[in-house]
């Protein structure tokens, strides 16, 4: 009997022995095709010699200073790699260990940036229904999925208000063109600071494109740009959760650059370290440092672990292979041959109601009537079937679902390795085949 109080408490599931490319072996010999990366973690697949070796020499240099003490110098290279890369104005990087702590961290700054700059009316928070930005209290207060946060509704925060996201699928009317449609989602923004009164909102948070409550959602063209108009007319900082959709994710190594969008706060974390080591990042504008820098002079914020020598230098390492092996190209390609063989094999499948996404971020709706676009009955529990079956045959995939009119929708993510070649994408396609034939 385990000892380990696993997240599924009444399951047993296979234990993982090894990783080998697209890979996992389970202590049974069993192979898995890895076509999720996990939760959208592991970019490079398993094992990936470059990364295993980085982390063994740094842990012969030094595992541990804490950063109240040292800096170190994978961390210092690490920021420099994406300083480098990333949207205009972003100047700083601050580490942490995942993504919920990337947004908590988010959100703390934005607040203390208003403390720095004699703004302290600024307490309230905007974030999208049908979006995820992590666990912790106040991660899970942004967050809009209804499931994860019901239990804890009492003890969140009161200052975390919430508009619609942008879901054309869902949302568009037929007579609307995506940018007429991507212009009204995108003023809704504007309606809820005005509500709150415009000089009490300290930040607008969002995913460029939606991971886990919707299924690779991107944003139709021009609404994250009138999102950043707003955000600038009212003086409120825009944090973009870029923990799932990020790292070359979508084919681009930030997911905003495609919007031509840059935020003042954007956090970064699965595909960062690749799931080598535990590790996530704040990227900060320069005018956020320079405000607590030429203030307080200190950030009221930390954790025991950031900035972690072995992270950082499994993080550099992964970096250093996406960009030395051009493997964002092939996210490109590959994501479109794909995206393309899934569209050939279940474009018109009875319960599939739409297939989206970016680069090697695909997502697949499931509805229970393709005309009304009717989610399934939450109680059929898709979501768990499709796994259990996926497993089944060999695949990891990441079926999930958020809330539509108090519904639960219903999809099934795709982000395999950035290494997969068209092998992997014909086994994903029949693989997947053989659970959707097996599920309905
Ligand atoms: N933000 C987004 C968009 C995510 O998808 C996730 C995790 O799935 C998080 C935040 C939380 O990250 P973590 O699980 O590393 O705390």
């Amino acid at each position: 009997m385990s000892r380990v109080f696993h997240r599924h408490t009444r399951e047993e599931l296979p234990s993982a022995a090894k990783g080998e490319g697209c890979y996992i072996v389970d202590t049974d010999g069993k192979r898995y095709l890895d076509a999720s990366g996990g939760a959208a973690v592991s970019c490079l697949g398993h094992s990936h010699p470059a990364v295993q070796t980085a982390i063994r020499e740094q842990l012969e240099q030094i595992s541990f200073a804490h950063t109240g003490f040292f800096s170190n110098p994978p961390m210092e290279a690490l920021a420099d790699i994406l300083i480098d890369q990333a949207p205009e104005g972003l100047e700083r990087v601050y580490f942490v260990s995942g993504g919920s702590e990337a947004m908590e961290a988010a959100v703390k700054m934005a607040r203390q940036y208003f403390l720095e700059i004699g703004q302290k009316q600024r307490t309230k928070l905007i974030a999208r229904r049908q979006s995820y930005h992590g666990n912790t209290l106040g991660a899970l207060s942004l967050g809009g999925n209804m499931w994860r946060r019901e239990p804890f509704q009492p003890i969140l925060l009161e200052n975390a208000h919430h508009i619609a996201p942008c879901y054309a699928y869902r949302d568009k009317r037929h007579d609307e063109s995506e940018e007429a449609y991507g212009l009204r989602a995108a003023n809704e923004l504007e309606k809820k600071i005005l509500e709150l009164g415009s000089d009490t909102v300290a930040a607008f948070a969002c995913e460029p494109v939606v991971g886990a409550t919707a299924g690779a959602l991107p944003a139709v063209p021009g609404y994250l740009k009138r999102i950043r108009e707003i955000c600038d007319q009212y003086g409120v900082l825009l944090i973009f959760d870029e923990v799932m959709c990020g790292m070359g994710r979508t084919g681009h190594l930030f997911a905003c650059a495609e919007d031509g969008v840059s935020p003042d706060l954007l956090c970064i974390a699965k595909g960062l370290g690749a799931g080598y080591q535990p590790i996530g990042a704040l990227l900060v504008a320069g005018k956020i440092f320079n405000a607590i820098q030429q203030g307080s002079g200190f950030f009221q914020h930390g954790h025991t672990y950031m900035g972690h020598p072995l992270a950082c230098a499994a993080a550099l390492a992964v970096q250093k292979v996406i960009r030395d092996e051009n493997l964002l190209e092939n996210v490109q390609r590959r994501g479109a041959e794909l995206r393309a063989a899934l569209e050939e094999r279940f474009g018109n499948h009875h319960f599939v109601g739409d297939i989206r996404g970016r680069g090697l971020f695909i997502g697949i709706e499931l509805v229970a009537d393709r005309a009304s676009k009717q989610p399934f009955d939450p109680k059929l529990a898709l979501h768990n079937k499709i796994k259990k079956k996926a497993m089944q045959e060999g695949l990891i995939c990441y079926p999930g679902g958020g809330t539509i009119d108090g519904q639960q929708g219903n999809h099934i993510l795709l982000a395999p390795p950035f290494i997969i070649d068209e092998t992997h994408i014909a086994e994903i396609v029949d693989k997947l085949g053989r659970v959707l034939d097996s599920v309905f």
